[in-house]
């Protein structure tokens, strides 16, 4: 077996499809030494070796130091220089990469092999004792926090307070001299609690850090990124062990991060940032704020323009935006990194589409290159452009959206305020990976320091959160609990706004507006539209919904439930009056009442839905749910109606049922009381009617809730088909009978819509409303991956709904069938639903485009 592939000089073991061995930072450093760019040559140590490391206590096996001692000689050919050289050493990072970039969350080493000799050597062979001693002091303070765990602050403050003992405002005011000093600082502060000496030997330092690396899998804030984007903790990490080049040697060098586009808008615009006189760290720390990109053109116009030519190579080659670091070290231009960038979904979208006109991928691989589940992220709200805002400070626009949220000041705080409900915007002068609980629990972020590439930009990107990151002129006392900024006092707690689209930050809750959709994102779905099967349909009950539905690419709708249309305020008390009526005249005088609201009702959502099916649901819940339920409500109904406060307390002791969901609801209750689904088909006629002499045209579909026996819809079909001849009559499939007898059913349907969160509650036997806590457990112990409600179970609910299809077909070519329940809106499941045959399904209106997207990339 192989442990170790080396690349440099061009030529390299690995390439960039081995990412579950090399990771994916070791395959596309492989992947670029190929297509000869200049990359510093090194080696990566396989995944593979992680998990043994980590089961096998911490040993290395002898076949693994062979190799690498190999592959640590082929390196030091292509350098020109020698690991733990006393004349001319070379010195390597040793760095972390896992199979998907787990951005932050384990450290690299850099600058390591220095020891009094080799710094030595290295200011020596340089002529640049600054540089040598510079990397040495960051080499001890990397060794000490990543490998021996040493808080950060110790080094952190000697280095401040030389600097301030020195009168030095900036890092680079250092000399040599004062490096050296430092250095010897810091050795102490390792010394004394550490509780040993820092050590000189190159090779141990190697093997220590690579161990660290492979350890670093299992950190917590690893196993938390992990469990939050549900990556294998089987999967491991490599570790990369590369040559250092030096951004730090002087004004002529220096390190940077790039995008080929910019990932915030797509637009093709070469985007990026880089810091003169440092090494990558501190571009992404956030520490120093660096210069845009575009200045490397006078500071470096060669480089700028061999960065440009790596821009369009790897572009081309990868058939996607990249996320490039790079260095220059004297002029000299060096590749560490490449990736597929992070990237907004608005940018996802437009780089989509700019690539399938540009012709690099086709219109199907486009549809592949977005999440179905990230469109949710366009449909976010922005600022109500008239509303009354005091700006307080501005900063970078580093992920868009607005946000409005309570200030807090720590990552522990966000997540305990989020806990009670709160909504909060975490300030910081910086994040860090240690804070990603707290960002989930964010609206939005709020830094100090650091650019459109720090840590809290990317993460707010890929989160779809608010960011507005380096905002210089915040002043923030972590002791206090405040920030100052612009002669005012924020608090802890206190309510501040952000716009992540301009970089504003407001005092206040400011009135934010629903997105308006952009349009890439019209010709995006439109192209879904043109390649998905499936038709999608929504979940709405009122003209309202109806709309924003269309407006969202809705084609009918698969689920208007009438009962929302009774409570109403002025219908609550007919209803109410038609519940409490002694017998069937009182009942259908308050239906006849009930009537011509129902009918404006459906004239209103058939009307908003021209040109569409629209499968209007008769009744479904039990009748108390309409009934008051304390002592006062009932004395202020009885005052209304005139019936007497017993009479009512005696109905609503009548009606009660100790297991509602499984009661008297759905078609029990149109057999029980038919003259109620009897008004609701009346009303519908005559919408139809209304409607039609409007010259509308109009296609509802008549649905009856919960059969589980096909008597059951015979007897109610029956009826009503005398009253609606023209009207096509189906129903919800939502118990397990009724899937199981789906042939008999299908006799009497015109289509099947499943009711999956009924269908799954009758399944498992879980009751919906109370099974959120065993869930939770349940999903702890990996006893189900996902919450059933949520994702459809495709191994049991879906083969019910499966068996159904084939059963009802069986008896009916043309029956019509989709789903209606939550999952209609949920890319796996609507995948499901394609592959299973379905005709529609059917979501909440915002969900429209998430199935739309999910069922192209089913049917490419
Ligand atoms: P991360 O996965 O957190 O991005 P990296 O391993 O890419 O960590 O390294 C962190 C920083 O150090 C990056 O800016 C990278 O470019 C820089 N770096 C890593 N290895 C080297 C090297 N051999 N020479 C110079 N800079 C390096
Ligand atoms: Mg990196
Ligand atoms: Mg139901």
């Amino acid at each position: 077996m192989k442990f170790v592939y080396f690349f440099g000089c061009g030529f390299a073991d690995g390439n960039a499809s081995m990412k579950s061995e090399l990771g994916g930072k070791g395959a596309n450093l492989a992947e670029m030494t190929s297509l000869k760019l200049p990359v510093p040559a090194g080696f990566t140590i396989s995944t593979k070796v992680c998990l043994d490391y980590i089961k096998g206590a911490g040993t290395f096996s002898p076949e693994l130091k062979a190799e690498v001692e190999s592959a640590m000689k082929k390196t030091e050919e292509a350098m020109g220089a020698r690991f733990a050289d006393s004349l001319n050493p070379l010195l390597v990072s040793v760095r972390s990469g896992a199979r998907v970039s787990m951005p932050g969350m384990m450290d690299t080493v850099l600058n390591l092999g220095l020891n009094p000799t080799t710094a030595e050597a290295l200011a020596k062979k340089t002529s640049n004792p600054r540089f040598a001693y510079d990397s040495y002091r960051r080499f001890i303070q990397m060794y000490s926090n990543v490998v021996k765990e040493l808080e950060t602050h110790y080094m952190e403050d000697a280095f401040d307070s030389l600097k301030k003992q020195k009168g030095y405002l900036e890092d680079t005011d250092l000399n040599a001299d004062d490096l050296k000093e430092l250095i010897e600082t810091f050795k102490l502060i390792y010394k004394k609690h550490i509780g040993e000496a820092f050590p000189d030997d190159p090779y141990e330092q190697l093997w220590t850090a690579i161990g660290a690396v492979f350890k670093s899998w299992n950190c917590s804030r690893a196993k938390k990124y992990r469990e939050i984007h549900s990556i294998p903790n089987e999967w491991g990490t490599a570790v990369n062990v590369c040559s250092m080049v030096y951004g730090n040697m002087g004004e002529n060098s220096g390190t940077g991060v790039c995008f080929t586009r910019d990932p915030s808008t797509g637009e093709n615009v070469f985007y990026g940032e880089y810091l003169i006189n440092a090494q990558g760290e501190d571009v992404v720390a956030g520490i120093r704020t660096p210069k845009t990109l575009l200045l490397l053109e006078k500071d470096m116009p060669e480089v700028f323009v061999q960065l440009e030519e790596v821009r369009s190579k790897l572009e081309r080659h990868y058939r996607d935006v990249q996320d490039i670091e790079f260095t220059i070290q004297e002029g000299k231009l060096y590749l560490l990194q490449t990736r597929n960038a992070k990237r907004t979904t608005q940018a996802a979208l437009k780089i989509a589409i700019d690539f399938a006109k540009e012709g690099t991928i086709t219109k199907q691989e486009a549809l592949l290159r977005v999440n179905p589940q990230d469109l949710d992220k366009l449909l976010h709200p922005t600022l109500d452009p008239r509303a009354h805002k005091q700006v307080i400070a501005k900063g970078l626009p580093a992920s868009p959206g607005a946000v409005s949220g309570r200030a807090v000041f720590t990552a522990v705080e966000a997540e305990s305020w989020a806990a009670r409900g709160e909504m909060v915007v975490l300030v910081r002068d910086e994040t860090s990976p240690e804070d990603i609980g707290g960002m989930y629990a964010s609206q939005g972020f709020l830094t100090a320091r650091g650019g459109m590439t720090s840590h809290a930009a990317v993460v707010a990107r890929q989160m779809g959160k608010c960011c507005v990151a380096g905002c210089s002129s915040l002043n923030i006392s972590l002791s206090n609990k405040s920030v100052k900024v612009a002669g005012i006092e924020i608090l802890e707690g206190d309510w501040i706004t952000l716009d992540g689209s301009t970089g504003e930050v407001m005092l206040g809750k400011v009135e934010t507006k629903n997105a308006e959709l952009s349009s890439d994102f019209a010709t995006y779905m439109g192209w879904a539209k043109e390649y998905r099967k499936l038709k999608v349909r929504a979940n709405a009950d009122t003209p309202r919904d109806a709309q924003y539905a269309r407006s969202f690419g809705a084609e009918g709708i698969g689920l208007c439930r009438t009962e929302h249309m009774f409570f109403d305020e002025n219908r609550l008390p007919v209803v109410r009056q038609m519940i409490l009526s002694k017998n069937r005249a009182e009942r259908k005088e308050a239906l006849d009442k009930l009537l011509p609201f129902q009918r404006d009702d459906f004239v209103g959502i058939l009307s908003a839905m021209e040109g569409f099916e629209v499968t209007i649901r008769l009744l479904d819940p039990p009748l108390h749910e309409f009934l008051p339920h304390t002592d006062k409500d009932m004395m202020t109904l009885s005052n209304q109606l005139g019936f007497s406060a017993d009479e009512i307390k005696q109905r609503v002791k009548a009606l009660y049922e100790a297991n509602p969901m499984l009661g008297h609801r759905g078609c029990r209750l149109g057999i029980s009381h038919p003259e109620i689904y009897e008004m609701q088909v009346k009303a519908i006629v005559e919408a139809v009617e209304k409607c039609r002499s409007q010259g509308k045209k109009v296609f509802p579909e008549i649905m009856i809730p919960l059969v589980g026996e096909a008597e059951e819809l015979r007897w109610l079909k029956d009826r009503l088909i005398k009253i609606a001849p023209q009207i096509p009559f189906g129903t919800m499939i939502e118990v397990p009978r009724a899937a199981l007898t789906a042939n008999k059913i299908a006799k009497h349907a015109d289509f099947f819509s499943f009711g999956t969160n009924d269908l799954t509650q009758t399944t498992y036997g879980f009751s919906r409303d109370d099974s959120a806590p065993f869930l939770r457990v349940y999903k702890q112990e990996n006893i189900l991956t996902e919450d059933p409600f949520a994702v459809l179970d495709q191994e049991g609910v879906g083969q019910l709904v499966k068996l159904a299809c084939e059963l009802g077909r069986s008896i009916n070519s043309n029956l019509k069938l989709g789903i209606c329940g939550e999952h209609g809106g949920e890319p796996s499941s609507v995948k499901f639903c394609h592959k299973i045959g379905l005709n529609y399904v059917s979501c909440s209106p915002f969900r429209i485009p998430i199935a739309m997207l999910a069922a192209a990339q089913e049917a490419v």
